[in-house]
């Protein structure tokens, strides 16, 4: 049947976009720029609700495939298809019950938006940390934030969900209706069991915080990423430290920036194995208000292409490992991406890893570490280097991690991602799927059940 867009547009409410419309491009584009090549046929900016619904009965009617959008950031570039692409920031509303800190959201809703609500409630969500990320997206795949050692994932303070299925139905998730699609949204990821209209999250009040920001020259890497490595092992839940090794333009620097849920004092003290590791270039440790925290860890990538791969390790990389790392990014491709590539460890654990492995749909509850390569280059020049580059770290460090990924960095080019992702929770997803959308109407690479 050939689309009958005039009929889509007669029918709702938001402005239905076409290649050449002047939002289109801001509707529709990927924040990694590895996919700006991809365009839908068409947009729908719904204006609320029944847009939403109007949407998934036309695109089923005529075999259009659709596909929702929060904050565009799937690395993969999941959320634009070659069909319909509903944006969904318009469904923007945020309600705060101060009493009992349970926050609901409209399922467009961005990082940065839903952090000013709840500054004046003084409450805390674990969050992360790009203000452009959907907080749809961010939660059904899991997560992480600087606070998820001491609040778990943004997943696991979700309590309930209105969906709106393929069949065009509206349904409500909670731990007493539709339990199968409750427990399948948080960890599923994003666009696989329909679009997600509202999600509502228990928020805690907001602790005292404290920053740190240490940078080295790489000559300290390997002292400095025994000692941190280490001291992330045995921390306490209220810290949480990213580790990382990035060179841009023919610099290469360790970094340390994390959170500590307490006085900076104590930070200083926790770090001190690190700061005797090496001389810092710089060395911030700071208390500061637990805003002005998230505000000093929010960070956006400054553009282009890039590929991550992921994995998960119980135990830190030993010393050969890291060795051999820093050889393969020593010899990294030039790119005019300022990013340029590197690895980072994020502390892992704590009260994510409290949670049984089956209780939700996230599985990865064993780690220590989250471990992050990646590598970034400029459209127009050739990712083929770049990639090349980011397999051979990726097979160094490999062996030394569990073998799962962690889906919210999507990478389009992992093989085995429906184990890595989901491990023994996948049988149960893809049976989800099957009941919810048996004609798979919410399909892209790597959705569930494909
Ligand atoms: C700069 C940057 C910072 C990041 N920081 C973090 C971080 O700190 N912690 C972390 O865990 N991850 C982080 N991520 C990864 C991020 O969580 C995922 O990419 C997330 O899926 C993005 O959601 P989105 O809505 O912005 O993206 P989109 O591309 O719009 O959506 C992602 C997926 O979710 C689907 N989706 C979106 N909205 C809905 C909905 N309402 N209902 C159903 N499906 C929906 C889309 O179809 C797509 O499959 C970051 C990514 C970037 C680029």
């Amino acid at each position: 049947m050939t689309p009958d867009w005039v009929l889509l547009d007669r029918h709702t409410t938001g402005p239905l976009l076409h290649p050449g419309d002047a939002a289109f491009h801001d509707s529709s584009a990927a924040f990694n720029e590895r996919w700006a090549h991809r365009s839908p046929a068409a947009v729908l900016r719904a204006a609320d609700r029944a847009d939403v619904l109007r949407a998934i009965d036309w695109a089923r009617d005529h075999g259009v495939p659709i596909v929702p959008r929060g904050g565009g950031h799937s690395y993969a570039g999941h959320s634009v298809n070659s069909g319909l692409v509903v944006d969904l920031r318009a469904l923007d509303v945020i309600t705060v019950d101060p009493g009992s800190g349970q926050v609901t959201v409209g399922g467009g809703v961005l990082t940065g938006a839903l952090y000013a609500a709840l500054r004046p409630h003084g409450l805390a969500l674990p969050l992360g940390n790009g203000a452009g990320v959907g907080i749809a997206g961010l939660a059904l795949g899991g997560g992480s934030a600087a606070t998820s050692r001491r609040l778990g994932l943004t997943a696991d303070t979700l309590r309930a969900t209105t969906l709106a299925t393929a069949a065009g139905t509206v349904l409500t998730c909670d731990d007493q209706q539709n339990e199968d699609l409750y427990w399948a949204c948080r960890g599923g990821g994003g666009g696989n069991f329909g679009i997600n209209l509202d999600l509502t999250f228990q928020a805690v009040e907001a602790p005292a915080a404290a920053t740190c920001l240490l940078l080295w020259d790489v000559a300290h890497a390997p002292a400095v990423l025994a000692a941190v490595q280490h001291l992330m092992r045995t921390a306490p839940d209220e810290t949480s430290l990213r580790l990382g090794v990035a060179t841009s333009g023919g610099r290469t620097l360790v970094s340390t920036v994390g959170l500590h849920l307490g006085p900076a004092a104590d930070l200083r003290d926790l770090l001190a194995p690190a700061l005797a590791a090496g001389q810092p270039l710089r060395a911030e440790i700071a208390d500061r208000d637990f805003w002005d925290a998230m505000d000093y860890l929010k960070h956006e990538t400054s553009g282009g292409a890039f590929a991550v791969r992921t994995h998960f390790a119980a135990d830190p990389l030993p010393a050969e490992a890291v060795d051999a790392a820093l050889a393969r990014i020593a010899e990294a491709p030039r790119s005019g991406n300022a990013d340029g590539c590197g690895l980072a460890l994020f502390g892992w654990g704590g009260a994510i890893n409290r949670v049984d492995p089956q209780a939700t749909a996230f599985v990865h509850r064993d780690a220590q570490y989250l471990v992050s390569l990646d590598t970034s280059w400029l459209p127009g020049e050739d990712p083929a280097p770049h990639l090349d580059w980011l397999a051979g770290l990726d097979h160094l460090i490999a062996a030394h991690t569990t073998g799962g990924a962690y889906l919210n960095f999507t990478d389009p080019d992992l093989r085995d991602w429906r184990t890595a992702y989901y491990g023994a929770n996948y049988p149960r997803l893809v049976a989800t799927k099957r009941r919810h959308d048996p004609d798979g109407l919410f399909a892209f690479p790597q959705s569930i059940g494909s």
